[in-house]
């Protein structure tokens, strides 16, 4: 962002998207000068008791982007190239994100620089307790409410609102989302992203006139949103022909045993040792001849290095900004549809809204009814998007930035500046 302490490939990226988009909104430049960089940023030390009995300092992050919509909400990321530059990257997508799928919530988030895979559940457990404890005073159900990201999930969901809940002296369960549904979590949210990938893919195919079950897909990550946008393509008649996660991946151009890939998925942590299809690497899966590509790791996989090489008809964006701006360029020239992924992945977001929603209220809904509402939402969004890209011969990232940066300055237009 415009200071030296944001700087990093992920702020420059979101920053350069956000410049691209307000140019051709021919945005009020007094709002993009404010709306490259965050409300606020903290940094903390988190001492953490780990199972030797030393103590060590792990760096944890909150950054705050804009809450003009509403209050912030973004997720918590747990792993070693977390830094401020990363996070600050994270928190204006989730801005976009939540104005372009029209919640009433601003962008944030959050993480520690650290490789949860190499902490037992105890040192976990503690890194976690002493973070939120840091940060308490940032957050609050209606300030800022965490959600799980990489390397996070229910059970770290659980030990933030439960120590938020202890400082509080009573059950606050609306401090968080994406907890466990005995404690407050919504049904639906755990495979909200993955399933909501997979509606935008439906819409994208349907525009494109492609017929699903015809289709062959590869999906890089196969964590949160990886799994289930590999059961939920499996479930619509595509063959899954590759996967993988951090230690490699798996490949099988008659298609893979999904069912069984997950049931290894849930007895093991990691995937290596699989006994199904051929081994893949990371890179090569990014360039299988396949008709959908859902990139749903870590960011800045396609690069331009590798954008040339894709050979994918509808690429979804599960991951956060797995492109970067010099791939973009290369994709544009291809014939490839992009979902990207302040769209295609907005299905984790929309269901912690209903989270949120159902804690503030204590009133909870069926499973259809929160998958039925986001289908609705996420639909809708995405013709918004692709109207915009129509209209305007944009391609659809620029066009899903436009319609969520535009929400964004006219609130702020609307509630001016306070000096
Ligand atoms: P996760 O921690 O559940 O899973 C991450 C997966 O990526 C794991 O399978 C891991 O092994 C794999 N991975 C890590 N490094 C890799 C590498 N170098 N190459 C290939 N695979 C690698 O995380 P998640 O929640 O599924 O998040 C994945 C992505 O989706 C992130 O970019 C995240 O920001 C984004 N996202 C998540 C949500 C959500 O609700 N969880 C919502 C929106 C976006």
């Amino acid at each position: 962002m415009a200071t030296i302490e944001w700087r990093s490939p992920a702020s420059e990226m979101a920053v350069r998207q956000f410049e691209v988009a307000a140019e051709r909104l021919n945005l009020d430049g007094n709002v993009a000068i404010r709306l490259k960089r965050p409300d606020r940023a903290m940094i903390v030390s988190v001492p953490t008791r780990m199972d030797d009995g030393r103590v060590q300092v792990f760096t944890g992050y909150r950054v705050q982007h804009n809450d003009v919509l509403g209050p912030f909400k973004g997720g918590i990321r747990y792993h070693l190239d977390v830094n401020l530059g990363e996070v600050s990257a994270l928190a204006m997508w989730m801005t976009w994100k939540c104005s372009l799928v029209g919640l009433p919530f601003g962008g944030a988030k959050g993480g520690v620089a650290c490789d949860p895979m190499q902490l037992s559940r105890n040192e976990l457990q503690g890194m976690t307790r002493r973070y939120t404890a840091e940060i308490l005073n940032f957050i609050g159900p209606d300030v800022d409410v965490p959600a799980p990201d990489m390397g996070t999930n229910e059970q770290v969901m659980a030990w933030v609102m439960d120590t938020y809940s202890q400082h509080k002296g009573h059950a606050v369960a609306e401090i968080v989302t994406g907890k466990p549904v005995e404690i407050g979590g919504t049904l639906g949210r755990k495979e909200a992203t993955g399933r909501g990938l997979v509606y935008s893919i439906m819409e994208a195919a349907k525009h494109l006139g492609v017929d699903l079950s015809r289709c062959t897909a590869a999906v890089q990550g196969f964590g949160n949103v990886g799994s289930v946008a590999t059961k939920e393509l499996a479930s619509v008649g595509v063959k899954v022909i590759a996967v993988s996660d951090r230690t490699g991946g798996f490949y099988d151009p008659k298609g893979l045993p999904v069912e069984r890939i997950l049931e290894y998925a849930a007895k093991n942590p990691e995937l290596s040792g699989c006994p199904f299809g051929a081994p893949i690497s990371n890179t090569d899966l990014l360039e299988l001849n396949c008709d959908i590509l859902v990139p749903a790791a870590l960011g800045m996989q396609i690069t331009g290095e590798n954008a040339g090489r894709l050979k994918c008809r509808i690429l979804a964006e599960g991951a956060n900004g797995p492109t970067t701006l010099e791939a973009d360029d290369i994709i544009k020239e291809q014939d490839i549809f992009v979902i990207p992924d302040i769209l295609a992945n907005a299905g984790g977001v929309i269901v912690s809204y209903f989270e949120w929603v159902q804690d503030l209220q204590n009133f909870f809904w069926t499973e259809e009814e929160v998958n039925k509402r986001l289908r609705e939402i996420l639909t809708r969004a995405f013709h918004e998007v692709l109207d915009i890209s129509e209209r305007d011969k944009v391609g659809m990232r620029l066009a899903a930035l436009m319609l969520g940066v535009s929400r964004v300055a006219r609130a702020m237009l609307w509630r001016g500046l306070y000096a």
